[in-house]
This record gives structure tokens, sequence and C-alpha cells, in this order.
């Protein structure tokens, strides 16, 4: 049995055959170790589900995190690091230099509410009765904050509704003005004010949003975005490199990686179970689907990084892995990743950028099956520290396009 805070060598790194579990050992090994995380895990996520309103069965509202900050005055928003929620917008704190500009635009009362954290009086707002489907956004960027099906009557003469169209849209501050003590929520990306949020709401949450609908925009259902509240143009692509759990952790550190998913990829069974592709006789790959922003990362740069963090030298195998399921591989998405993958691949084989001869498989991606939630986000969940290799700052340093670390 392993030291389950022990993490085992994913990369191209040595591995030490003592500090890494077997192949045959890793489904014990991980049956224990997840039974206690899936534990501290489930729990934590039952009181953070409840508090933030994150119930499976609610459109839109996803993930895990803590509320942000809002922007503005008291945080500093990052030039370089780019947010985006599970939804898949873009969350990164807009400068005070934006905010200005995008509120020259507002009319008077929609400046006073969102940029002085004004009051409307109750029973006033536009959007109080509106019963319309849609999505409410911020007035002053667009962002997407609460929508239609979460909306309902709190009877206090503000638009209520009890969670948000995603948590990381909407950030929380504490407020002790005017003798109270309430909470404070904000347009996570703009800073705007928007209410406040109580904890006297319905279930499943508990919680009431609690509206200006100066702050708002209403956008029916079908119809466009307004202006910045569009969501990020994704493009997506798979990686294949051992076993998902490092893979994944791996590529969600990469500037402009929206999300990285484990799962079972490029098999002859549908819908398999980790068991099943465990027995090495379904033809799966553990992959790891990543959606990126690509003007933050290019393919190219997703294509340097996965070649650092795995070895592609061996056949059906990383490290003490072993199995056709622990194949190394890119599975394409276009024709042009298709040509591009190839090109990488013959470009590192003609420069002996490795050792040995590169065995990764290059092709076009077929069915891709979510893993099962315990395998998802594994290394979070864990906590458990890994020793895998982090290419981003090396990539992000260096111009695209520039050699790949030999190893
Ligand atoms: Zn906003």
């Amino acid at each position: 049995m392993h030291e389950p805070n022990v993490c085992y060598e994913r990369g191209v790194t040595m591995f030490s055959a003592s500090s890494y579990p077997s192949h045959m050992s890793r489904s014990l090994f991980a049956t224990v170790a997840l039974v206690a995380a899936v534990a501290v895990y489930g729990a934590f996520a039952a009181r953070e589900g409840a508090r933030r309103g994150l119930i499976d069965d609610l459109p839109a509202a996803s993930g895990t995190a803590t509320p942000p900050k809002p922007a503005g005055t008291d945080m500093k928003p990052s030039t370089t690091k780019h947010v985006y929620s599970r939804a898949g917008w873009e969350v990164t704190p807009y400068s005070k230099s934006k905010v200005e500009e995008l509120a020259t635009k507002l009319t008077p009362e929609q400046f006073r509410v969102t940029q002085k954290s004004g009051t409307e009086p109750a029973f006033c707002g536009n959007l109080l009765d509106n019963k319309k489907d849609g999505t409410y956004c911020c007035i002053v960027c667009g962002l997407p904050l609460f929508t239609s099906a979460h909306k309902f009557n709190s009877g206090t003469g503000w638009p209520s509704f009890y969670t948000t169209f995603d948590p990381l849209h909407v950030a929380e501050r504490s407020d002790s003005t005017h003798g109270m003590e309430r909470t404070e929520i904000n347009c996570a990306r703009c800073g705007a004010h928007l209410g406040h949020v109580f904890e006297d709401g319905p279930r499943p949450t508990g919680l009431r949003y609690c509206l200006n609908s100066a702050s708002l925009q209403f956008v029916d259902k079908g119809q466009p975005w307004p202006a910045g509240g569009e969501p990020v143009k994704t493009e997506t692509a798979y990686f294949a490199g051992g076993c998902f759990w490092g893979v994944e952790h791996t590529f969600q550190q990469a500037p402009g990686v929206i999300s990285a998913e484990s799962g079972y990829q490029q098999g002859k069974t549908k819908d398999p179970t980790y068991k099943e592709v465990c027995t090495d006789t379904t033809g799966h790959a553990e992959s790891v689907k990543v959606v990126f922003d690509p003007t933050v990362i290019t393919y190219r740069q997703l294509l340097e990084g996965f070649f650092q963090m795995h070895d592609p030298t061996t056949m059906n195998r990383q490290g003490p892995d072993v199995g056709e399921q622990y194949r190394s591989a890119v599975f394409c998405t276009s024709p042009q990743q298709l040509e591009q993958a190839k090109a990488f691949v013959a470009d590192l084989t003609a420069r002996n950028a490795f050792k040995k001869p590169i065995v990764t498989q290059v092709e076009m991606a077929r069915d891709f099956y979510p893993a099962e939630e315990y395998h998802q986000d594994y290394v979070e969940k864990t906590g458990r520290a890994c020793h895998n290799v982090n290419p981003w700052p090396a990539i992000f340093g260096t111009a695209v396009g520039s050699k790949p670390s030999a190893h």
C-alpha cells in the first residue's frame, strides 16, 4: 500500500518504482484514497452547494469555487492571468479605466446604483415583474449574472433570485453601511454594485439574491448576448498521456485553458466504466478533453506542453502504468489540428528531441466519454502534491514555436 500523500511522478522525469503504485495496485490504491477524499469532498461540496446553490439540476450553476472578490478598487486586476467561469465566460476583473469608460454610457440612475452602491426604491424597478424566459446581464459589462429559471417572487419589491448564473460571475463582500451587516453582491468582472444576498431565500439554496433592476439588462431567450456579454469562443483538443489525473491537472494550470476533463476515448465500446477500461480490452485511452481560449493559448502551445508533461517514447505505457489505455496520443478535432500535430511530431523527430522514437498516436478524435466523477479534479480533491512537470511558465516565457525542452 502506498502512502496516499506521496504523489507519483507522472511526467518524463525519472520514476522510482517504489514511489509509484503498480498498474495492478492502482485501482485498490485509488479506491482507498478516493473513499476518504470523496467523503471529505462530498461534505465540503454539500456545504458549499447549499451555500452557493450548486445543485446539479440547476441550469448553468456549476463549479465549486469560492465567490470571487469584486473587481474595482479593492482588487488589482491582472493583465496576464485570465479567469474563466465553468459556464464559459471570461471573468478576469476589468481595470478601473475600462470600468470608467463603460460607465460613461450609463443613465444617471444606472450610474448611481452600479457605481455608487445606490438602491432603487422598492416596487419601482422595471424588471421586478418580468416573467419572460431569458438572462439577466450586467448593465455595465454585459456579463450574464442571473437567469429567469432562478427568479422568484420574494414580495420585497426587488427582483429576487435563489442562485446565480455561475458562481464565478457574482462576487460578494461584506457591507456594514447603514448600521447593518449585510453581504453586498457585485458583478465579478466590472465590480458593478448589484444588490445584496440574504440567507432567507427559498429551497434549494435558502438564498435570496436581491437585485436592483437598474444594474441589470434582460436578454430574451434566443436573442444575442449584449455587447461584452458573449461567452469565450473556445476550441477543444484531446490528449492521452498515461493516467489522466496528472495530465488533467497539468492542463488545468495552463493560461487560456478553460476546462480539462478526464475521460475515455478512441475505444470500441460505448460509455465504458473505469473498471472496463482497466481490463485493457476496450481499446480506450485515458484521455483529457481540453477546452481552451485560442486567443490566449494556441494549439501549438498545448502540444508543446503535452510533450513535456509525459513520455511519448514508451509504447502503451507511462511509467509503471502499462496497457493500451495508457498510450500516448493526440486526438484531433479538425483537419488543421491533425496537420499541426503531425508536423509537430515530425519536427521533434527530425530534431532528435527525444532519445528514443516517438510513438505518439495522432489521429482524428472519436467518441469521448467523461470518466466517473471521482476521477475529475482528482489532484485537487485529494490535495496530494503533484510532481508533474509544469511546462507552462517556460512555454509562455519563450516565443511561440520555440523548441520544447528535450529529455
Ligand atoms: Zn459587469
